[in-house]
């Protein structure tokens, strides 16, 4: 199929054509014509499929007629990060250069005057993070009330960070009478339920199995020592052709640390986390872009949805909270069809977080060994059957044998670690997530509240306040050994 039987426009085509692009993607196949048609659309898709053309194309064709209003935008993009809110508004641009539609960005990080001096001009497209876009609601800076088209992007993230009750809020705001594209990596009972409240009689499209990793990946998880991973990491990435890496940490405060870390040991690193400025986070990234920097160590909330063309490597310095970040992860490197690699520094007691992942994506991730430093095996506890250091199914990343702790290390429980394996019919359901990491999870991907008002919600004492992940202190996961044993 090509993209002029979708029924796009000619400038519209003539943009697409200039950008290279020959054959739309299978969302784009199936999405454009339906919002030409004016339905409403629920796609169930990922970043990396084409997703935002799908709709900023038609959206073009369908704003080309009428003029906006002073601070009534007559549509509107809701995006959870900055980052894909940024890179949604490139889009438009590209695509957009043969039309004259005004578009405005709402984020975070970024002065509110400019935002309002572009509202004021009347803006055809407003993109908006939700919580920057109520703030100017509430200072009576836009309006609401003219929005035709509302696209609601990468639901399931917002529903993770904890935006739905402000999406809600916007919702209300708006027109009944619209036209809603809405679109989420994968489509659980909570979102599916919003996308009801939401849409009018939509068409479904969805283009990719929900969550799964992506084929032409190649993973490896190494199981080390917490103290070894830095050692790991850079043994990994000397071993390894590198042309661009990610490396994720679970932890903002990690991200400055390991970044540090790596430029001592000579590697050319750069920094992107939540609690940077916005202008120094786009300038970060446009270098990683650019290749001036090689390696970008990353939190979750600032790298979802990074559409880095040719990324070579991934690096997971800690194995993510919520198995989806896994896949979404990962899914930064082999994009269009290349191939790419993707390597997870797992700790003993991350065990349980490994399970949720494979029980996600439906498969063992591969083990390796980093040369040179010891495997060692998971944590044996309640919540952390499964131990696996060398030996079971080990795909080496270098040909070294190292020595590991798992001859020397019993296991907590009573049970050997093998005798506590979870069956395979036990991994085929997934699990539910302990509230734990749940409330984790979301902690860690909230935007930090100044980024709206200035101000800091944070009530929790400082101690508490330093942990970025949220997570009581106290016994956790683990379960003592005698409190494990069976009664007599
Ligand atoms: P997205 O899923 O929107 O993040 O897009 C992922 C990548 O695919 C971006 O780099 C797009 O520029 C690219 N892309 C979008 N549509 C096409 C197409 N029809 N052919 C090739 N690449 C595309």
């Amino acid at each position: 199929m090509s993209f002029e039987s979708l029924g796009l426009s000619s400038p519209v085509l003539q943009a697409v054509s200039e950008k290279g692009y020959t054959t739309p993607t299978p969302i784009q196949e199936k999405a454009i014509p339906i919002v030409l048609m004016g339905r409403d659309v629920l796609g169930c898709a990922q970043t990396g499929t084409g997703k935002t053309a799908s709709f900023v194309l038609p959206m073009i064709d369908i704003l080309d007629h009428g003029r906006a209003k002073m601070r009534m935008p007559r549509s509107l993009i809701l995006e959870p990060t900055r980052e894909l809110a940024a890179q949604v508004a490139e889009n438009f641009d590209m695509y957009g250069k043969y039309n004259k539609l005004n578009m405005a960005l709402l984020i975070g990080g970024v002065s509110f005057e400019d935002q309002e001096r572009a509202l004021e001009r009347g803006v055809d497209v407003l993109i908006a993070t939700p919580g920057r876009l109520l703030d100017h609601f509430e200072r009576g800076k836009v309006l609401l009330n003219d929005v035709k088209v509302l696209v609601i992007d990468e639901a399931d993230r917002m529903l993770d960070m904890g935006f739905i009750p402000d999406v809600e809020r916007i919702v209300s705001l708006l027109p009944p009478l619209r036209q809603t594209l809405f679109f989420s990596a994968t489509m659980p009972p909570e979102i599916r339920r919003l996308a009801d409240r939401f849409l009018s009689n939509p068409r479904e499209v969805t283009v990719s199995p929900p969550a799964s990793a992506g084929t032409n990946i190649v993973q490896g998880l190494a199981v080390v020592a917490e103290e070894d991973k830095r050692e790991a990491l850079r043994r990994l990435i000397r071993e390894q052709d590198i042309k661009n890496a990610l490396v994720f940490c679970n932890r903002k405060r990690d991200v400055a640390i390991l970044q540090g870390s790596l430029k001592k040991h000579g590697f050319n690193a750069g920094a992107l986390h939540g609690d940077m400025s916005q202008p120094a986070r786009m300038e970060t990234l446009e270098r990683f872009k650019q290749g001036e920097i090689q390696i970008l160590v990353a939190s979750d909330v600032a790298a979802r949805g990074l559409d880095i063309v040719d990324m070579s490597h991934v690096f997971n310095f800690d194995v993510p909270f919520s198995p989806e970040d896994y896949v979404h992860r990962i899914g930064r490197t082999g994009r269009a069809g290349k191939t790419g690699h993707s390597f997870t520094l797992a700790s003993p007691d991350e065990g349980s977080l490994v399970e949720a992942i494979e029980n996600l994506i439906g498969t063992t991730i591969p083990r390796v060994e980093v040369s040179g430093v010891e495997t060692v095996a998971f944590e044996a506890s309640a919540g952390r059957k499964r131990g696996r250091g060398r030996g079971r199914g080990v795909k080496a990343a270098s040909g070294e044998r190292t020595r590991t702790r798992r001859e020397t290390r019993k296991p907590r429980g009573d049970q050997p670690v093998e005798q506590q394996a979870a069956t395979p019919a036990a991994r085929e359901t997934r699990p539910q997530r302990p509230q734990r990491e749940r409330r984790a999870e979301r902690e860690h991907h909230r935007e930090p509240r100044t980024e709206r008002t200035g101000r800091s919600h944070d009530r929790r004492p400082e101690r508490r306040r330093e942990r970025d992940d949220g997570a009581p202190v106290g016994l956790g996961d683990h379960v003592p050994a005698f409190l494990a044993r069976p009664p007599r």
